[in-house]
């Protein structure tokens, strides 16, 4: 075990709830083994221009149930460049710090591979993204929290949509995935999922509309944002057009999705991956990200997380054609 004395901790990318969970565990973590933890200010951009705070257990008291991120996060065009990167490792140096710990999505894991491999540093990625696209770990931090958001929203729509029976078009996050869309859609009921990863759904959607609209049955459309058979607001321009005297209705959830309290599975995920974080350092690892599978604590290679399209769950997809 290498002699580790002091490490930070930075969130970097898109905020998700539960990544103050997940710093709260490293600081407590850390503290446990007797080390000095430092938490890094806004990202990637914060360790460039050596914004970094000494945090104690107290830092951390009453975090666990806030959504967002404490530290702050940010997108860092800096830290693309290699002499960015060497900036950040001279703020590192600076304070004696052994390792470091990120949470993000997989454009941060891109710059916290580069960082180890360039500087020769331990890097822990802990995955911190609402759309749970990361290759190599069942969850990630946020999604749970996501998932619930949209199913509050989502059944408040079903009963306008239900009193009318208007058919809905929902769009929700997630990126070029649909992660968010599939599980929510499920959540909800909903009558249609429109995810990037089948093609061929328009077809068998008008069908449906055709047999819903005939039995004078509302309909709940769960569209992924990065869906890539239309615009959400044309593939409704194409039902109204077929369907006249039909009320077709679009909402775009938006930025609600990732606000709010984490949920309690976000809570406890976040948790153990800030544990199994500091462990990971404590245990010579550097450049992996620590993920859960099965739920058991995984380490898989940045690298893999970066290059690796995570699949979509195929058990998912067979039930919804059975539920709907
Ligand atoms: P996320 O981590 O949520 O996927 P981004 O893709 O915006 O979010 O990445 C967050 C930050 O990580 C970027 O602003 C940048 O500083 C850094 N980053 C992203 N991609 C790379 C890359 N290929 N090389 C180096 N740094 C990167």
């Amino acid at each position: 075990m290498e002699n580790f004395e002091r490490i930070a901790i930075l969130t970097s990318g898109g905020d998700a709830p539960g990544m103050n969970a997940a710093i709260r565990a490293v600081v407590r973590a850390g503290i446990k083994n007797k080390l000095e933890v430092y938490g890094v200010r806004r990202g990637y951009d914060g360790l460039i221009n050596d914004d970094m705070i000494k945090l104690d257990s107290a830092a951390v008291s009453n975090i666990i149930q806030t959504g967002g991120t404490f530290l702050k996060t940010a997108r860092s065009p800096e830290f693309l460049k290699k002499e960015g990167r060497a900036r950040a490792y001279d703020s590192l140096k600076k304070h004696q710090v052994d390792g470091l710990i990120v949470i993000g999505g997989d454009g941060s894991f891109a710059g916290a591979s580069l960082l180890s491999r360039e500087q020769n540093f331990p890097v822990i990625g802990i995955p911190g993204t609402i759309d749970n696209d990361l290759y190599g770990t069942d969850y990630t931090i946020g999604f749970d929290t996501a998932l619930n958001n949209v199913m509050t929203a989502v059944d408040k729509i079903r009963d306008t949509a239900s009193s009318h029976n208007r058919i809905f078009f929902v769009e929700v996050m997630g990126r070029e995935a649909g992660f968010i869309a599939l599980r929510s859609g499920i959540a909800c009921g909903a009558e249609a999922i429109l995810i990037p990863e089948v093609d061929g759904q328009l077809d068998k959607l008008m069908d449906l509309m055709e047999k819903r609209v005939s039995q004078k049955r509302s309909s709940i459309i769960m569209v992924a944002e990065g869906e890539r058979e239309g615009n959400i607001f044309d593939m409704a321009k194409m039902v109204e057009k077929k369907f006249k005297d039909q009320d077709v209705r679009v909402s775009i959830l938006g930025h609600m999705q990732r606000g709010g309290s984490p949920t309690a599975f976000d809570r406890v995920t976040a948790s153990r991956l800030g544990v199994a974080a500091v462990d990971a350092l404590l245990n010579d690892q550097r450049s992996i990200m620590v993920g859960i599978a099965n739920n058991e604590i995984t380490h898989v290679p940045l690298n893999k997380t970066i290059k690796l399209n995570k699949s979509i769950n195929k058990g998912l997809l067979e039930i919804v054609d059975i539920l709907i």
